[in-house]
C-alpha cells in the first residue's frame, strides 16, 4: 500500500515513512492511494474476533510494511483490558428511535482520543526504526484539553520517546488540568503557557522549524515529532471502531448482515468522520454520514449551502469545546478523494483557504458529497436540552459533544423520514464535562475541583469512571508556567527527561 501527499501524488512513500514524518514536505496530508476491500472471509474473522483482533486486521490492510504479528502485538498493548475499564473497548449501547451509541471513551483519559493515542506510540516508534531513525523521538503537543491528556497517557514510559505538553493556563477545564499535571511517567513533562491555545500552537510551529534547536537536540540524540491529528498513524486506528460497531450490531440482530447503517459524528477537525468515510470505502454498508457541528457551523454550511467552505466568520466558545474549530484539517483528505485524487485541485483549494479563507468545490464534487453526506448544527441551549431529554426519557447520560450529534441526528431523521439504524459516535465521558452536564440535569456546580464528579454522580445515580475518580487526592507533579515568548527555552528540559 502506497501513500501520497494530497497536494502532490507523484512521490509515493510506505506507511512507516508517512507515520514517522507526520506531514508531507509540501504541507499536504498523507493518504493511501487506494482503499483495501474487506472480503467475505475478512468479515467472518472480524465478527469472530475481539476488539484487538478487529483493529489488527483493519490496520493490516493499510500498514502493509508492518507484519501481522507486529500489529497484533501493538493492539494487545494499546487496547489491553486493564487500560479499558470494562474490557469492552468500544461498546455500542442501543437506544430508542434507531440510535446506537458507540462509546469511544472507556480508555485511560475518558475521551475518544485514546482510541488513536494509545496506538500511535507503538506505530510511531516502530516506524522510526523501520526508516532507520535511531534518535529519541521528542513529542511536542499544544493542547486545548483532550489531545494533551490522551497523548501524555499514551506516550508515558514508552521506550525511545519523550513527551512535553503545553496548555493555555486559563484555557482547559479543571478536570483536564488535573489529568495533565498528575500524569505519571519518567519521560513526560507539562508546561502551562501564559497565553491562549493559538499562542502555544504558533510557538510550537516555530520550534519545529528552528534550525539551531533542531541541531542542538540532534547532537544530544533527540529529534522532534508530533502527535497531531493529521498524522496517518492517528487516523488509521479510528477506522476499526466503525467496522467493529457494525459487527456488534449484526451479532445482536440489530441489523441483518449487508444492511446499511448511518453514522453520525460530532465533528471538529474532521478526523473521526473521515475514518467513517474510509470504512465505507472498504465495504462497510453505509447509507449516510452525518456531520454534526456546534454553533461553529462552518462544515454545515459547506455541506448544505453549495459547497463553499468559508472560515471568515465569528468564532464561538461553546459547551462542546473540542469542536470549537474553524479550520478542519482533515477535510483536505476528503477533498482529495472526492475530486478523484486530483492533487492539483486540492492544492488550489488550500492556497485559496490560506489566502482568502474560503474556496468553493466544483459541481461534480458537490454532487458526490451530497450523495454521501448530510450535516447539521446545534447550539448550547439545544445541546443541554438534549442531555436532559435523553436522561429523562431513556436514563442515558451523555456528554455535550455526543449530545450535539444526537440532536443533529434527531433533526435529520425528522427532516428526511430516514429510519435507517444510526451509529452515533460518543466522544467523551459525561464526567469529563461535569459542569455543563450537571447544569443540563438541573444541578449547579460552583466548585472547580474533583468534587464536581460527586455533584454529577448524585444527579444521575452513576459512578464516575475510575481514571477520573482516582484523580482525587493525587499530588500535582508539574507546576511550571512559562510566558509565551519563552516556550523555545523549555526544549532544554527535554535532555533531563
Ligand atoms: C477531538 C474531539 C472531537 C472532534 O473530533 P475530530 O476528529 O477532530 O472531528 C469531538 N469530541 C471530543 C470529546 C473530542 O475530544
Amino acid at each position: 500500500m502506497d501513500y501520497v501527499s494530497t497536494r502532490n501524488k507523484e512521490k509515493k512513500v510506505p506507511s512507516a515513512y508517512a507515520i514517522a514524518t507526520g506531514i508531507a514536505p509540501d504541507g499536504g496530508l498523507y493518504c493511501p492511494t487506494s482503499f483495501p476491500e474487506l472480503t467475505k472471509s475478512d468479515w467472518d474473522t472480524l465478527i469472530a474476533s475481539d476488539y484487538k483482533g478487529r483493529a489488527a486486521l483493519v490496520l493490516g490492510k493499510f500498514l502493509t510494511d508492518f507484519s501481522a504479528e507486529e500489529l497484533k502485538g501493538f493492539t494487545e498493548k494499546a487496547y489491553a483490558d486493564e487500560r479499558w475499564g470494562s474490557g469492552n473497548t468500544a461498546p455500542v449501547v442501543s437506544l430508542a428511535d434507531g440510535k446506537h451509541i458507540l462509546e469511544l471513551w472507556h480508555g485511560p483519559t475518558c475521551a475518544f482520543k485514546d482510541m488513536a493515542l494509545q496506538m500511535l506510540p507503538h506505530l510511531l516508534t516502530a516506524s522510526l526504526k523501520k526508516i532507520g531513525e535511531e534518535r529519541t523521538a521528542c513529542i511536542l503537543v499544544a493542547t486545548s484539553g483532550d489531545t494533551g491528556t490522551a497523548a501524555l497517557n499514551g506516550f508515558a514510559d514508552v521506550p525511545g520517546t519523550k513527551i512535553m505538553v503545553y496548555y493555555p493556563v486559563h484555557g482547559v477545564s479543571p478536570m483536564q488540568k488535573l489529568q495533565m499535571v498528575t500524569q505519571e511517567g519518567k519521560n513526560v513533562s507539562v508546561c502551562a503557557v501564559n497565553g491562549n491555545f493559538d499562542d502555544a500552537q504558533s510557538a510550537l510551529k516555530r520550534i519545529f522549524t528552528d534550525a539551531p534547536t533542531i541541531e542542538k537536540l540532534s547532537a544530544q540524540g533527540m529529534m522532534l515529532s508530533s502527535a497531531n491529528s493529521i498524522n496517518w498513524g492517528r487516523l488509521a486506528p479510528q477506522i476499526a471502531y466503525y467496522i467493529s460497531a457494525y459487527c456488534d450490531l449484526a451479532e445482536r440482530g440489530m441489523v441483518t448482515f449487508g444492511d446499511k447503517i448511518n453514522i453520525c459524528v460530532p465533528t471538529g477537525n474532521f478526523g473521526n468522520i473521515l475514518a467513517a468515510y474510509i470504512a465505507k470505502q472498504m465495504g462497510l454498508p453505509v447509507n449516510k454520514l452525518i456531520c454534526a457541528s456546534n454553533r461553529n457551523n462552518v462544515l454545515t454550511d459547506f455541506f448544505k449551502k453549495g459547497g463553499t467552505y468559508d472560515k471568515n466568520r465569528p468564532f464561538y466558545t461553546t459547551a462542546s469545546p473540542s469542536m470549537d474549530i474553524l479550520i478542519s484539517s482533515n477535510l483536505e483528505r476528503l477533498l482529495y478523494y472526492i475530486s478523484g485524487q486530483n492533487d492539483e485541485a486540492v492544492r488550489n483549494f488550500m492556497a485559496q483557504l490560506a489566502e482568502g479563507g474560503r474556496y468553493t468545490v466544483s459541481q461534480e464534487m458537490q454532487a458526490a458529497l451530497d450523495a454521501l453526506f448530510d450535516a447539521g448544527s446545534c447550539d448550547d441551549a439545544r445541546t443541554k436540552d438534549t442531555i436532559r431529554r435523553l436522561y429523562e426519557n431513556e436514563k442515558y447520560v451523555c456528554d455535550t459533544h455526543t449530545a450535539v450529534a444526537v440532536k443533529v441526528y434527531e433533526d435529520y431523521r425528522a427532516r428526511t423520514g430516514d429510519t435507517t439504524p444510526t451509529v452515533i459516535a460518543s466522544t467523551a465521558s459525561p464526567f469529563k464535562f461535569c459542569k455543563a452536564v450537571a447544569e443540563a440535569l438541573g444541578g449547579t456546580v460552583e466548585i472547580e475541583d474533583v468534587s464536581q464528579l460527586d455533584v454529577l454522580s448524585r444527579l444521575c445515580g452513576q459512578q464516575p469512571p475510575k481514571p477520573l475518580a482516582s484523580l482525587r487526592g493525587k499530588a500535582p507533579r508539574f507546576d511550571r508556567v512559562v510566558e509565551k515568548e519563552d516556550i523555545l527555552s523549555t526544549t532544554d528540559l527535554l535532555a533531563e527527561l
